[in-house]
This record gives C-alpha cells, structure tokens and sequence, in this order.
C-alpha cells in the first residue's frame, strides 16, 4: 500500500514538473544533466532524451563556466541554496522571449534558484536548477526606470534652449562652490544676455525671438566643455559654470563665443539678421560668500558691458 503511494506520489510529481511554468534541470556533480521538464524542451527546442548525460557547458555555452561552478561549489559544499535576480544577470540561460505582445525585451530575464539535491547519507549528489520566467516583470521595471530617467531629465530641461533650467542649474552652482572652495581650485561663472532682444521680438516677432533662444542654447550646448554647466537662467539670460577655469581662461572662450555668434546669421521666414550677446565673468574669490554673491558679481560685469556699449566681455573686479 505505502508502495503504491509512494508511485502515485511519483507520477503527480513527474506530471506537475512537466506542466509547471518554471525550468526544471537536475545535474549531477559532473554538471551532466539528468532531468529536463517540459518547460526546458518548449523553450530550448531540444527535447529531455537529447541532452540527458550532456554537459550543461555544452548545451548552454552561454553560460559563464567559472561563476556557474564557483555557485554550485558553493551549493554543494554548504548544502544551500542559492538564488540569482535578473537584476544581478539578465539570464542565466538564453531563451528567446515569447511574449513580444507584452514586453519588447529580445530574450526571456530570469530569475533562478539551485538547491541541493542530498542522497540518503545527507551528501548533495545532484543540484536542481529552477528557472522562473520574469520577463514581463523586468520588461515593467525596466520601462518604468526609462520613463522616471526621462521625467527627471525633462525635470532639469529647459524646454527652449535644451540646456538646464534656472533651479536645477542653481543647485549647480551651489555644489560647484561648495566643490571648488573645499579643493582650492578655480571656478568662473559666465553670464551671458542677448543685446537689444526686446528689438528681435518687435521686429521679427517672438517665434523668430524663441528661435534665437534655441540657436544660443545650441552653441552653448556644442562649445561648453563636457565639465562645464550651461543653463537658461531667464528670458534671454544664460549662465555658464565652468569649474577648474580662471576669470582669464574663461575670457578666452568667453570671447570665442561671443564671435561665433557676432558672425551667424538668423534666418526667420524671408528675412536674415544678427545678434549680439554680452558677458560677465566672475571668478570666485573668498569674499563671495554664496552663490548668489557669485551671481552678483558675474551679473555686475555683464552690466559694465552693456553699459560699455555691448556686445563685449567684462571680467568682475572687485570694488
Ligand atoms: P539689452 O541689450 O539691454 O539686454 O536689451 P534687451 O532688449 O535685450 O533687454 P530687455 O530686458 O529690455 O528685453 C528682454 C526681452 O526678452 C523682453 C521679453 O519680452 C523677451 N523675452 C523673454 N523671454 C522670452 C522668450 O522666451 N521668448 C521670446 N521670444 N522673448 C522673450
Ligand atoms: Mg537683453
Ligand atoms: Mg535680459
């Protein structure tokens, strides 16, 4: 009677590991493969009679040997188990994904589990491999990450010129003063106005005036160095941080922007114009005690080149 349990047991068992949704491979301790269910066959295309007695190295060459064994060491030395995200490894097998409706991932993400399979004497003789299909779960996090990575960037964008907006870039600032005075480095603050913009808009009309914000936040964002922080601090208003940079270096690219701009010309409908631009440069000195002092500074020079006749660039020097 119990043997006739104990075969029942058996039979539901071999059935439940055959229609189961999760990958079962038992392999002995030479990593030859004993067992191999029906989800294993489905998405591997190999059928339980043409890999039992194969090396699992040889059916998966995927599989990355030196860590698969350091595991399974680790497995059978402690008899535990063990278990591996997709967050850690994609896969651990590669199996095509079958759920392209769902999810636009190329191949199925796994989680997995090896346990210890002990004989009689309590000794780990085989270790079972369970792989779990966490695809649709991945492929949602995954997105989920992307979407929260864009929200923040578009968070810190402005919208016109592409480059940071005037909080995000602030905070900027604030570190890069706080960076600077701890190391004793250099670090200069460019800020820059668009001269007679209040013309542009009268005279060509403010999508030609939206039109000179994009041109200028595209120059900044082609000849800023990958270091240094451009941001639209107001209407036509733009600010530079440029770290490691004293006020004489930053005077020199200063004045090469100011030429590149001086020397394109705007095209809007029918008709072509020019733009000039102004600058302050302030380097930061130990008597600017925040960084609003420091935009302060900056904006004074800005305003000595305006009143100089624009169209310049004006390094702050203190009264
Ligand atoms: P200055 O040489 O002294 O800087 O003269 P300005 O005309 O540039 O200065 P003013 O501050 O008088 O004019 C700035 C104008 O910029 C006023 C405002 O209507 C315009 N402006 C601000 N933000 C935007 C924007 O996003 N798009 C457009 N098209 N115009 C803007
Ligand atoms: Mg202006
Ligand atoms: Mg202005």
């Amino acid at each position: 009677m119990a043997d006739n349990n104990d075969i029942r047991d058996f039979h539901w068992m071999v059935e439940i590991l055959q229609t189961i949704d999760i990958g079962l491979v038992v392999i002995d301790n030479e990593y030859h493969i004993t067992t191999w269910n029906a989800f294993m066959e489905n998405h591997s295309g190999k059928q339980a009679s043409s890999v039992k007695n194969k090396s699992l190295f040889a059916v998966f060459p995927e599989l990355p040997e030196q860590w698969f064994r350091q595991k399974t060491d680790t497995v059978r030395m402690l008899n535990i188990r063990t278990f591996t995200t997709w967050e850690q490894r994609p896969y651990l097998v590669r199996f095509r994904n079958y759920h392209p409706i769902t999810s636009t991932a190329e191949f199925m993400y796994q989680n997995s589990m090896l346990y210890p399979i002990v004989d009689t004497r309590g000794e780990v003789t085989h270790i079972a491999l369970v792989i779990f299909d966490v695809t649709d779960i991945a492929t949602s996090k995954l997105a989920l990450q992307d979407a929260n990575g864009e929200l923040e960037r578009l968070s810190r964008t402005d919208g016109l010129s592409q480059l940071f907006n005037r909080s995000f870039w602030q905070e900027c600032l604030h570190r890069e003063l706080q960076r600077s005075r701890r190391h004793q480095h250099p670090a200069s603050l460019i800020m820059l106005d668009v001269d007679f913009f209040k013309q542009v808009n009268d005279t060509h009309g403010h999508v030609a005036g939206d039109d000179v914000i994009r041109f200028i936040g595209r120059q900044l964002r082609l000849n800023i160095r990958e270091t240094d922080i451009g941001g639209r601090y107001g209407g036509e208003e733009f600010a530079i941080i440029l770290p490691e940079t004293t006020a004489q270096d930053a005077l020199v690219f200063a004045e090469r922007l100011r030429h590149i701009i001086e020397e394109s010309t705007m095209k809007h409908d029918s008709t072509e114009f020019n733009i000039t631009i102004s600058l302050g440069i302030a380097e930061l000195n130990d008597q600017m005690g925040t960084e609003q002092d420091w935009i302060e500074a900056a904006d004074h020079a800005l305003y000595e080149s305006k009143d100089g006749g624009r169209n310049s660039t004006t390094i702050y020097t203190a009264k």
